[in-house]
């Protein structure tokens, strides 16, 4: 529990800061790409430096998109949704993506799972990060199962397995933290958004991993979540 108390502090600290922040880099960022678009036109031979500066104001945007995730948990809004058609849905989105990649991915249901209150883009959005992760986790030739089942009667667990390079022990308690990331290119903020989703959900994220062996990331979500206020019925 403290450690999931330390991480809920983090997140609204980030959050907070987040949200004055995007909005405030995002119209600038659109403008500037319009005239370097238009100038774009008038400068042949130097293309190069066009593209360059294209696909870095598109990462400041992408990156200032996952943090307005991150701020805006009250743009959230839930209805009944089937959660079997949201992971089918994102494992859809992400086969070709595996194939390319010789990773397996595989979806099974241990229970039927009644109609879950939630925001379905915001599942997907979680899945398809936990997913991502997996497959960049996996040199090549690899497995990633996502197994859904009923923990205590109102508890649904969704359990992602990997089988990908795994993480060390003294690494797994920077998970979530905004910018911790191991990758060249990556942003070090999908899992912390990962883990502002499920909170908004009022469940709980664990990750457990072995050192060459692999991950284990579960979410649970509660069927009936107490805090009613917070939903807006369909
Ligand atoms: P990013 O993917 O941009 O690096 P994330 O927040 O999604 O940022 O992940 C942070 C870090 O956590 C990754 O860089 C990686 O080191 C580690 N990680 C996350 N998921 C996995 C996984 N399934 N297997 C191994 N490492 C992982
Ligand atoms: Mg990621």
């Amino acid at each position: 529990t403290e450690e999931l108390l330390r991480k809920s502090d983090k997140l609204s600290v980030a959050g907070q800061l987040a949200a004055g922040l995007a909005h405030e880099i995002r119209n600038p960022l659109t403008s500037l790409r319009g005239f370097l678009q238009l100038l774009q036109n008038d400068m042949k031979g130097k293309q190069h430096y066009f593209d360059i500066m294209l696909s870095e104001l598109d990462r400041i945007n992408f990156i200032v998109s996952e943090f307005l995730v991150i701020a805006k948990p009250e743009a959230i809004h839930y209805k009944k949704s089937d959660l079997k058609e949201i992971l089918q849905t994102v494992i859809a989105l992400l086969d070709t993506q595996a194939v390319l990649c010789d990773v397996e991915l595989v979806l099974e249901f241990e229970s039927e799972i009644p109609e879950l209150i939630c925001s379905e883009m915001h599942l997907k959005q979680l899945f398809i990060n936990l997913v991502k992760n997996a497959m960049e986790a996996i040199p090549k030739d690899g497995q990633i199962k996502l197994t859904v089942s009923i923990q205590e009667s109102d508890l649904i667990r969704i359990r992602t397995v990997d089988n990908g390079c795994g993480i060390p022990e003294e690494r797994l308690k920077q998970l979530g933290e905004p910018f911790y990331t191991t990758k060249e290119k990556g942003t070090g903020l999908g899992l912390m958004m990962c883990f502002k989703i499920v909170e908004a959900h009022k469940g709980t994220m664990t990750i457990q991993s072995q050192l060459g062996e692999g991950t284990i990331i579960d979410v649970f979500l509660p069927l009936q979540p107490d805090d009613q206020d917070r939903i807006d019925m369909p």
